[in-house]
This record gives structure tokens, C-alpha cells and sequence, in this order.
């Protein structure tokens, strides 16, 4: 089986968020299964010298305006297609934002020569090689299908996955031209959304699959309040989508081989953590506690639910507990929690900024990990919390409701909680479950309990790319039979 990639960013060379940590995963483990990935990813300048290095595999004479082509490269235990497009990707800063924190403005001519090319590799392949199925991730990739859809050449089948509804690729009709699309592509059961071109919306009604990252998630995104307008569209298609919960690497996310860590430690040697913790409080500037030291690696903004938190602040604080935040995004999030910080140095730390080593070390020394998401399609730092024995406290939505088990009464008894889940969504029950994970990190013998059933809960790929696989080759058969 052989599989094309196409996405806008992948860990460990770009990455913003949990779509980067899953591009750079999935593809070894889909390799231990036998298939064969490319991931086709921009060549952003941190992966200048890589492409420099590669083998030249396509030209473009003109893609979006500018002369292009695509570099095979291998690193990390994976295969690259580098798409080098200076004019829309050789830029410092961030992969979509200005330095202004506006999006780039010419976003939509960016990923769609993403997509072009990835659909110039569907149709005619490179150095020989053609895959069987492709998979786009989120709005980036969204239009591939569609212009698949408007070529007369037969192509391979479509798997769309939606990391995040909420990022659609929304941009103005009048650039329908400029984007390659021809008129009778510009319809509501195609790229047109209100109006308007959305990337994603394509990618959904084009494609032959869609998969989104968790089971429940996949339930969420058929209501109103979840699927941010394309609820009708996911019903009508609702028997090709599916939720596949995310897995994580586990060899980059190993607390017994971490080279962020302090001191590594196993699920037998729990109390060499100690020295994790011992280094965060330096790195925080906090005070040595009797309480948990609970932390936040995230995104700030309205999704994650961060401001919930700002109001719990007073009660984690009279319970003794301490937190290290460490995120980045909205700048009154930003400045509130280094406001609150300011107000109460001891016990509350705060790094404004994205430091992948700091956010490893937290996994390895804190006592439990915040997550009061609005809605999260899966989330990947409770998994990494998990196994770590860094004691998720999540809302009840998405993949944090299938991935934590929440410490109830009969789960205690049951010996089978790895968390604590609060629900609905409000800053009560956030607080409520702070204060019930304090009042178990205060029996000892339960807390550790929990962390080691959490550390052996299992949160690898291998579930999960089997699942992928089999969709990839049900679509590759029935292509056959046509
Ligand atoms: P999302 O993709 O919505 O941001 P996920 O939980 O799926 O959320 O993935 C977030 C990823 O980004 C995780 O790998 C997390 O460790 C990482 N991350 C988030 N914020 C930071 C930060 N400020 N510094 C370092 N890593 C971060």
C-alpha cells in the first residue's frame, strides 16, 4: 500500500499544534503495518537545508506565481516531498501568520499550490512511484480533491482528516480564478460555503472518505454546536466519516529515554520524577509546595478555555497548589495569566512562548496537567500526560472524554481512573475538579495508583493506524473493481 500525505506541517521539522505531532507519527507506524508514506509538506526555510539535499522529483513552471518544485528527502525515520515554493513559503516567522499576527495574506494562493502539487503527484506520481490512496489534512490540503475533480485523468481515492473544524480556509469568491478552480466547481455541494471558498468544506464534499481524530468528536461534528456550519453537509456523508483517536510517538515521548527530562524515571521509579519537579519550580520561579503542581502546555485561546482557569486561580492557590503555565496565543489571555503570576510569584509561574523542551519537562515533573478545552477534536497533551503519570484534569468533550477515565466513585473502586473529567464546561466545575484532584493527591497511595495505571494505559498508534489502514485499502479495492 502505498500512501501520499499532504499536509502543512509535520514534527519534528514545523510544527504549532498537535497536527505536526500526528503527521510526524502516523507514517512510521503505518510502515511497521507495511505501507509506504510521503508526507508532501511546504519547505519552509527550517527545511532549507533538507530540500537543499534532496532529489528533485517535479517541476512547476508557474504554481501561484512563481517557479516551483518538489524534493525528495528522507530524515527522522520519514519520507519528505518538499514543496520548494520560495515566493510562498521561504518566509521567517510563523507558517501562517505575519508578523503583524494577521494571517498571511496571500494564504489561500500558499496552500493551494499545496494541494496542486498534491494532486499533480495523485494523477501522475513521482520518480515512479504513484500511491494508492491519498490523505489531506484540514483546510491546507482541502483542495486537492477538488482538483482532482475537475481533471478528466484518473486518480487514486481521497481520505479527508479534519484535525480542527474550526479552521476552514475561508476566502473570498472573486479568487476562484486565481485559485485554478473552474466555475462549475463553485457550487454548495462543492467548494462553495455561504458565498464564499472554503477549503475544508471542499475537502469534505470531494473527498471519498473523511476521518476526524477522535470517536467522539465524529458524533460532536454532525451537531450545530460542534460542526461550525458544516453539521448538514457531515450528516449527508455521515456513513463515509469516522473518528480514529490519535495516537502519540512513543519513542519521542518516553519518560524513560526523555532528554528534556531532568531525570528519566519508569512507571517503577516514580519518585526519580522528584528532580523533574525540582527543575520546573527553578525554571518558574516557584516556591516549594505541600500541594500538586499542576500545569498548562497550550494554546491560549478561546478554545482551550484558559480563561475558565483565571477564575479557579483563587481556589487552586488556597489549596496550596502550584501552577506552571507555559503557552502562547490571544495577548489578553497572555497578559492576564503574567498579571497573575505577578500577583502571586510563589505559587503561580508563567512562560509566555512555545519551548518544546520546557513542555516535556513539565509532562515529566508536574503532578497533573490542565485541559478545560471548549471543545478539543482529540488533544495530544493528555496523552502525553498520561503517560507520564502527569494526571489529566480535562473537560468532558471530544477525545479528552475517550482518552482520561474520569476518578469517580465507581471507577476509584473499580481501580481504573487515570483522570478527572468535569462537565459542562464552566469555571464551577473546573474549579470543583481541581479541588478533587488536590484532595487525591492528598492519599498518597491512590495518586500513585493513578499515575501508574495512567502510564500503562495504552496511547500508541497501533490501534489506530490499523484502523486507517483498513480504510485505505477497502478505498484501494473498490478503486480496483471500477
Ligand atoms: P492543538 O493541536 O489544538 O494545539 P493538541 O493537544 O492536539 O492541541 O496538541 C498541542 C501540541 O502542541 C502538543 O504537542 C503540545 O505539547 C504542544 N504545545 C502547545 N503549546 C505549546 C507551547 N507553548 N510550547 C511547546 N509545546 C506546545
Amino acid at each position: 500500500m502505498d500512501i501520499l500525505f499532504v499536509a502543512s506541517e509535520c514534527a519534528p521539522f514545523v510544527k504549532t499544534g498537535g497536527l505536526a505531532d500526528v503527521i510526524g507519527a502516523v507514517p512510521k507506524s503505518l510502515a511497521v503495518a507495511g505501507a509506504r508514506v510521503r508526507v508532501l509538506i511546504p519547505s519552509y526555510p527550517g527545511l532549507q537545508d533538507l530540500a537543499s539535499d534532496g532529489t528533485t522529483v517535479a517541476r512547476f513552471d508557474d504554481l501561484f506565481g512563481g517557479q516551483a518544485e518538489i524534493k525528495a528527502a528522507s530524515a527522522e525515520g520519514l519520507e519528505l516531498l518538499l514543496l520548494v515554493a520560495p515566493h510562498h513559503f521561504s518566509r521567517a516567522g510563523n507558517i501562517y501568520l505575519g508578523a503583524d499576527g494577521q494571517d498571511w495574506p496571500d494564504n489561500h494562493l500558499r496552500f493551494a499550490a499545496l494541494s496542486y502539487a498534491g494532486a499533480e503527484i495523485a494523477k501522475n506520481g513521482v520518480d515512479a512511484w504513484k500511491p494508492d490512496v491519498v490523505n489531506v489534512h484540514d483546510w491546507q490540503a482541502g483542495l486537492l480533491p477538488a482538483y482532482l475533480a475537475q481533471s478528466s485523468k484518473t486518480a487514486p481515492p481521497v481520505v479527508m482528516t479534519i484535525h480542527n473544524i474550526s479552521f476552514q480556509g475561508l476566502f473570498d469568491a472573486s479568487q476562484l480564478k486565481n485559485l485554478k478552480l473552474k466555475r462549475e466547481m463553485f457550487t454548495t455541494d462543492r467548494v462553495e460555503y455561504y458565498g464564499r471558498i472554503s477549503f475544508l468544506k471542499a475537502g469534505i464534499a470531494l473527498s471519498d472518505r473523511i476521518t476526524t481524530v477522535s470517536p467522539s468528536y465524529a458524533c460532536e461534528l454532525l451537531t450545530p454546536e460542534f460542526g461550525m456550519g458544516l453539521h448538514g453537509l457531515l450528516q449527508a456523508r455521515r456513513k463515509d466519516l469516522s473518528g480514529i483517536l490519535n495516537g502519540i510517538d512513543l519513542d519521542v515521548w518516553n519518560p524513560e529515554t526523555d532528554p528534556h527530562l531532568a531525570k528519566t524515571y519508569s512507571v517503577r521509579s516514580l519518585k526519580r520524577r522528584e528532580a523533574n519537579k525540582r527543575e520546573i519550580e527553578t525554571t518558574f520561579g516557584l516556591r516549594r509546595s505541600d500541594g500538586p503542581l499542576f500545569c498548562v502546555i497550550s494554546r491560549l485561546t478561546s478554545q482551550k478555555g484558559l480563561d475558565l482557569l483565571l477564575d479557579c486561580l483563587p481556589g487552586l492557590v488556597a489549596e496550596r497548589a502550584n501552577l506552571a503555565l507555559l503557552g502562547s496565543g490571544t495577548s489578553e489571555l497572555e497578559q492576564k495569566f503574567l498579571a497573575a503570576s505577578k500577583q502571586n510569584p510563589d505559587q503561580i509561574g508563567v512562560i509566555i512562548g512555545y519551548d518544546e523542551p520546557v513542555s516535556h519537562l513539565l509532562q515529566g515533573g508536574s503532578d497533573a496537567l490542565l485541559i478545560p478545552s471548549r471543545f478539543e477534536p482529540c488533544g495530544l497533551t493528555q496523552l502525553y500526560g498520561l503517560r507520564y503519570g502527569t494526571l489529566p484534569v480535562v473537560a468532558r468533550t471530544g477525545g479528552l472524554a475517550d482518552t482520561v477515565i474520569d476518578a469517580n466513585e465507581a471507577a476509584i473502586a473499580a481501580n481504573c481512573a487515570t483522570g478527572f473529567q468535569f462537565a459542562p464546561i464552566n469555571a464551577t466545575m473546573l474549579g470543583q475538579a481541581i479541588a478533587r484532584a488536590c484532595a487525591a493527591y492528598r492519599q498518597p497511595g491512590m495518586w500513585s495508583g493513578m499515575m501508574r495505571r495512567a502510564m500503562r494505559h495504552p496511547v500508541g498508534w497501533n490501534a489506530s493506524s490499523a484502523a486507517y489502514l483498513r480504510i485505505y485499502a477497502g478505498l484501494a479495492a473498490g478503486r480496483d473493481q471500477d
